[in-house]
């Protein structure tokens, strides 16, 4: 099963992601993951990718079709996975149909103050990508991830300022593909109301992925 999640920051998907790749037994891939771990490694595609991320730009095409078709074609992928956060462009949608079939795209819709909310309240354990919510998905124990104890931390990204850049850019130039995946004939394409709670959406999320 290779489903890939579309939908605006904030809408879920860092959350949904690995609750519903443990469920199907497959892989969650999250491409801001790859790049927040190779910034902190200092490779060369972190140092590329720092100043975009920063400025709540996208990462150029070149590099980050690369990056996420390389980590595709590993032998654990092959049961299959689910991809956060990419493709994000046309150019990247066109390049990972021409490489893998993919069998489910499923586009999570959420509200824009709500998104900012979700944003503004998220806490994250870079090492493993584990998100949190200060008020509607805490940790155990406040600033800690629940399985390592480890602090968690605030993304430069998700400072208020780059908020609005990164929802305009969503509109700009992810947006485009819920229209490109509905009027493909494969994959097939869901939309899913992201303004529920996370039991909710997960609900709907495997109803779709089980379909
Ligand atoms: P995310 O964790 O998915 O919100 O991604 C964080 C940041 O990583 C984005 O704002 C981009 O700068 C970069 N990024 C992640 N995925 C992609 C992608 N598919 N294409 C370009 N940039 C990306």
């Amino acid at each position: 099963m290779r489903i890939i999640l579309l939908g605006p920051p904030g809408s879920g998907k860092g959350t949904q992601a690995p609750i519903l790749a443990e469920k199907l037994g497959i892989l969650a891939i999250a491409s801001g993951d790859m790049f927040r771990a190779a910034i902190a490694k200092q490779t060369a595609v972190g140092m590329e990718a720092q100043g975009y991320m920063n400025a709540g730009e996208l990462v150029p095409d070149a590099t980050t079709i690369r990056l996420v078709t390389e980590r595709l074609t590993e032998a654990d992928c092959a049961n299959g996975f689910i991809l956060d956060g990419f493709p994000r462009t046309l150019p990247q949608a066109q390049e990972l149909g021409e490489k893998i079939a993919i069998d489910k795209v499923i586009d999570i819709t959420c509200d824009e103050e709500i998104l900012i909310q979700r944003i503004s309240g998220r806490r994250v354990h870079l090492p493993s990508g584990r998100v949190y919510h200060i008020d509607h998905h805490p940790p155990q124990v406040a600033g800690k991830d629940d399985e390592t104890g480890e602090d968690l931390i605030q993304r430069d990204d998700d400072l208020p300022e780059t908020i609005r850049k990164r929802l305009a850019v969503y509109t700009e130039q992810t947006k485009p593909l819920s229209e490109f995946y509905q009027n493909g004939d494969q994959p097939t394409y869901h939309e899913i109301d992201g303004n529920q709670e996370i039991a909710a959406i997960t609900q709907a999320m495997l109803a779709v992925a089980r379909s």
